[in-house]
């Protein structure tokens, strides 16, 4: 079992966790994931390692409310425990001095971003980083993006703080705009962010590294269920990846492959939700 030792509400549907998991935090590097199970009967779901401190034995895992598993782990508590942290999983991400780098994050993303830009900064690297939420509720880890940056600009879709509109189109006004060289791009959010961000620095050749959440299963390259198609040829997000260049991922089939479960899933999260509501009633 693996305590939980904090919890922090990030937003109304994204948690922080500090976890209780030595070995993992021993190994970890960023870029690299877990796969977790809340309880003894539940699915398997990969977290990225959103932070990792290796004296304490700790990790640090971000979880948006997306269905029946994550509404389950955002009900735990400090004390509780989860059953299974199994990793570190995937490839860590590529850290060198490569100049000028500009790092991206869009909602929960912004938490896998945080330790690749901290890492790139304490590379050497000048780390511009551009992050962004629906609103400003939404936004997650100002303070510690402030931290780990050179540079951080905001943006809301909304406009209700920062720049009014996607972190792409920043991006795109950012390299129109700023004269600043760009060596490489890291952008971890939604799957149609990362394929717009791919896009906008595509005509500039820029280097473009993207995180693939694709649906996924065992983790460890047995099961096939993450497969993606990158510059024609056939990758397991879970081993050959997480982070992949953005400018050979073939997204169109990506979107459709992590729509593949949809009905399932919105059913059993309506049911686990039913549930829930019979049981605070009961
Ligand atoms: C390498 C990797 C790292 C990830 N890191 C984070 C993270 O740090 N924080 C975070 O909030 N989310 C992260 N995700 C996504 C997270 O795994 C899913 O949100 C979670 O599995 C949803 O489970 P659920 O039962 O609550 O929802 P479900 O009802 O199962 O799914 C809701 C939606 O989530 C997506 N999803 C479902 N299952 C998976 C799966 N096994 N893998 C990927 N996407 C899935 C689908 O698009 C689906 O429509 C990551 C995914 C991958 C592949």
């Amino acid at each position: 079992m693996y305590k939980i030792i904090g919890k922090k509400k990030l937003t109304s549907d994204i948690d922080r966790f500090e976890v209780e998991a030595p070995l993992v935090a021993r190994k970890a590097a960023a870029g690299q994931f877990v796969v977790i199970r809340v309880c003894e009967e539940g699915e398997r779901i990969p977290l990225t390692i959103a932070d990792f401190d290796p004296d304490r034995g700790l990790i640090s895992l971000v979880s948006m409310i997306a269905g029946k598993t994550t509404s389950k782990l955002s009900r735990l508590e400090p004390g509780d425990s989860l059953t299974d942290v199994v990793g570190p999983l995937g490839k860590p991400s590529e850290i060198e001095n490569f100049g000028n780098v500009v790092c991206v994050g869009g909602g929960v993303g912004i938490a896998p971003v945080m330790p690749i830009a901290r890492a790139l900064k304490q590379a050497g690297n000048y780390v511009v980083s551009i992050i962004g939420a629906r609103n400003s509720q939404g936004l997650i880890l100002e303070k510690k993006m402030e931290e780990v940056s050179n540079r951080l600009f905001i943006c809301t879709d909304d406009g209700s703080k920062g720049f009014g509109g996607f972190v792409s189109e920043f991006l795109d006004k950012f390299l129109k705009e700023e004269s600043l060289s760009v060596d490489r791009v890291v952008a971890i959010g939604p799957a149609p962010m990362m394929a717009a961000v791919s896009e906008v620095t595509r005509p500039y050749g820029i280097k473009t590294i993207v995180s693939l959440n694709s649906i996924m299963v065992d983790g460890t390259g047995m099961c096939g269920a993450c497969r993606v198609e990158v510059g024609d040829e056939t990758k397991f997000v879970c081993v050959d990846g997480p982070e992949f260049d953005g400018h050979q991922v073939n997204f169109k089939l990506l979107f459709a492959r992590q729509k593949m479960y949809c009905t399932e899933e919105q059913k059993a999260h309506k049911d686990y939700q039913h549930e829930c509501g019979c049981k605070s009633h009961g």
